[in-house]
Parts: C-alpha cells; structure tokens; sequence
C-alpha cells in the first residue's frame, strides 16, 4: 500500500514549530517562535492576534516558505512541509506584510505573469476576474507604481489567489489602510470564506479579529497564550466593569470574595458576573445608608480581554 503524503484534513497544522534568531551585532539569540502548535479547520477564518514583535509574521512566513523554521512541524492542507513544499504552496496564497510587486508592470501583467508562474492555461487565467472582484478594473493597465497604496494592497490580494487555493494567509492585511478600504477588504474576506476558502489572518487590531473571525489565537512573544472561539473568549475571560459613584466619601465598604477598590465616593467593581453581584451590591450600600448619584457597567469587550491576556491591562478602565 502507498503511503498517503496527506497527514489530515487540517488545513493548516503547526506543531511546536520554533524560530531562533541570532543577532550577531548583540551575540544574542531571540525565539521569535517558541514551540508553537495550534491547527485550522478547513473553511474557518482564524486570526492570529498579537502585539507588535509577537511573532506573527515569523510564523506566516515560515508557512509561505519565506523564512525556514529552526524545529517543529508545520503542514499545509495535510502538506507536510518538509517533503511536499510544492504541493503545500499550490494550496496557499500569501499576502505578506510588505507589498512585493514589480513598478514597471501593470495590474493585468502581473497578474498574468503571476498565472504563468504558476503554470495555468491562459484560457484558466483569473486575472480579468480578479481586476473585477478587487475593483482593480480601471487601473488594470496603468503601471503599479502610479496605484494608490491601497490599490497595490488589492492587487497583492489578487496575485496571492491567482492559482485558487484553498488557503488565504494575510499578514496584516488592512495595517495603515483607511476606513473605507478596510471596509471592502472585510467584506471581500468574509465572501470568499463563505465560499469556501480557509482564511488564516494576522492583525494587531482586535476589532478585526473579533468581527473577522469565529476563531482567535492570541500571539505574544512567540507563544500562543490563547487559542478559542470569539465568543468563549469573552465569556470565559471577560470581567465587567462596575463604577458606583456616591453622595459622600465611602469608608466602610466590603463584600466577601468582591473585588473591589474604593477611591473617595467612588466604588470600582471587577467581577464576572455583574447581574448576580448588583444586588448584593445594592444591599450592602442601603445597609451602609449611602446614597448612590451614579451607577455604570461595562461589559467586557475583547479589547480589555486581549490587553488583559498580554498582561498589558494594568489599570482599571471604565
Ligand atoms: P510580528 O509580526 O508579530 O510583529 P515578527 O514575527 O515580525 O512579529 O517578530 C518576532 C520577533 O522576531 C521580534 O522580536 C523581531 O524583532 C524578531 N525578528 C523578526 N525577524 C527577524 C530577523 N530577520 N532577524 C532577527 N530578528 C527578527
Ligand atoms: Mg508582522
């Protein structure tokens, strides 16, 4: 019997993949990556969320085949990309951070030069269907160097889907985009992912990843401290915010197993569950005869839960 080169049906699977640098001006070695395993469902859009130096881009472009990985394992649709490179790249398309293109070509040549590459028969070119879905149309024959950088962010998206594959990785795909391009870009990701394509996107704004992706990896220094659905993440690690302002100066204030602290005529509350606590709260307060003049609650957003997680959260915000 063959032995079958496919190891499952992830589309992407990473196992204790790790990256070393050595920085020889410092004699100092940094592990951009360390240990990293986490795996992708095919047809899902995950985001790979972190601060800046995380280690977001060492792992994309170890999976593009861009920068090899000191140890560990890493597959592309069931690729293993130690023996089959090529057959894992045929089922990836990269946007990398910084925009890689030729000035002197136009939007359809490099396209059409991208096609070729990849060995496509002309009459299976998606380059005109491509200027189309990327509304690259007007500009498809005006060299890249006069394209908005915007429209240059377009064209990288459709040079790295010009062979169809099953796999799309962004690596910041809207960084220093404006508002509007943004906009498109979200909405032309979420309509190939609902056709079908696998979406592996790395950003450093939990914005997108909470309105991307049903999945979120949680990046920072080289190792994934967190890896669940959107939703779990805020339910499991999200606190609420309680602010209740008073008429005069609190003094005696305390509930067992509440955390809380006092400033002035200010109580800030941190819990879980802030529908169970607001009436022990409101108890405590009317036992103690303190007027209250204001009461706020904030909810956990994925923003605190993030800056909370990379250990960044170290004021109470309200
Ligand atoms: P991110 O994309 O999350 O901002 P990177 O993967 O670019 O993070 O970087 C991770 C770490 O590896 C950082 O500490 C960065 O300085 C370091 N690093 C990245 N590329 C290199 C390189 N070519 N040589 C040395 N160090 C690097
Ligand atoms: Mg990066």
């Amino acid at each position: 019997m063959k032995l079958s080169l496919k190891s499952d049906n992830n589309a992407i699977k990473v196992n204790k993949l790790t990256k070393k640098y050595f920085l020889k001006s410092q004699n100092k070695e940094i592990i951009a990556l360390d240990e990293v395993s986490f795996s992708i469902d095919k047809g899902s859009m995950v985001a790979l969320l972190g601060p800046n130096g995380a280690g977001k881009s060492t792992l994309i472009n170890i999976l593009a085949g861009i920068t090899n990985k000191s140890s560990g394992k890493a597959f592309i649709n069931g690729f293993d990309l130690d023996k089959s490179v090529n057959k894992a790249k045929l089922s990836i398309g990269v946007v990398p951070q910084e925009l890689v293109m030729d000035p002197y070509f136009t939007p359809r040549e490099t396209l059409n030069f991208q096609s070729g590459y990849y060995g496509l028969k002309k009459e299976n070119y998606l380059t005109e269907y491509l200027l189309n879905k990327l509304k690259l149309e007007d500009k498809s024959d005006a060299y890249v160097r006069y394209l908005s950088g915007g429209m240059k962010r377009r064209l990288q998206i459709a040079k790295a889907l010009i062979h169809d594959p099953e796999i799309l990785i962004l690596d910041e795909p809207t960084a220093g985009v404006d508002i509007e391009l943004r906009y498109m870009l979200w909405d032309f990701l979420k309509k190939i992912n609902s056709e079908g394509k696998t979406i592996l996107l790395t950003t450093h704004y939990i914005e997108e990843a909470e309105h991307l992706c049903d999945r979120i990896a949680i990046i920072d220094n080289g190792t994934i401290i967190v890896d669940d659905t959107t939703s779990n993440l805020k339910e499991k690690n999200g606190e609420s915010n309680i602010l209740i302002e008073c008429e005069e100066n609190v003094t005696n204030f305390h509930i067992d197993n509440v955390n809380f602290t006092i400033d002035k005529k200010s109580i800030f509350i941190n819990t879980k569950n802030p529908n169970k606590q607001l009436p022990i709260i409101m108890k405590t307060l009317s036992d103690l005869s303190l007027s209250i003049s204001n009461i706020e609650v904030k909810k956990s957003n994925l923003e605190q839960v993030f800056l909370k997680l990379t250990n960044k959260w170290n004021i109470l915000s309200i």
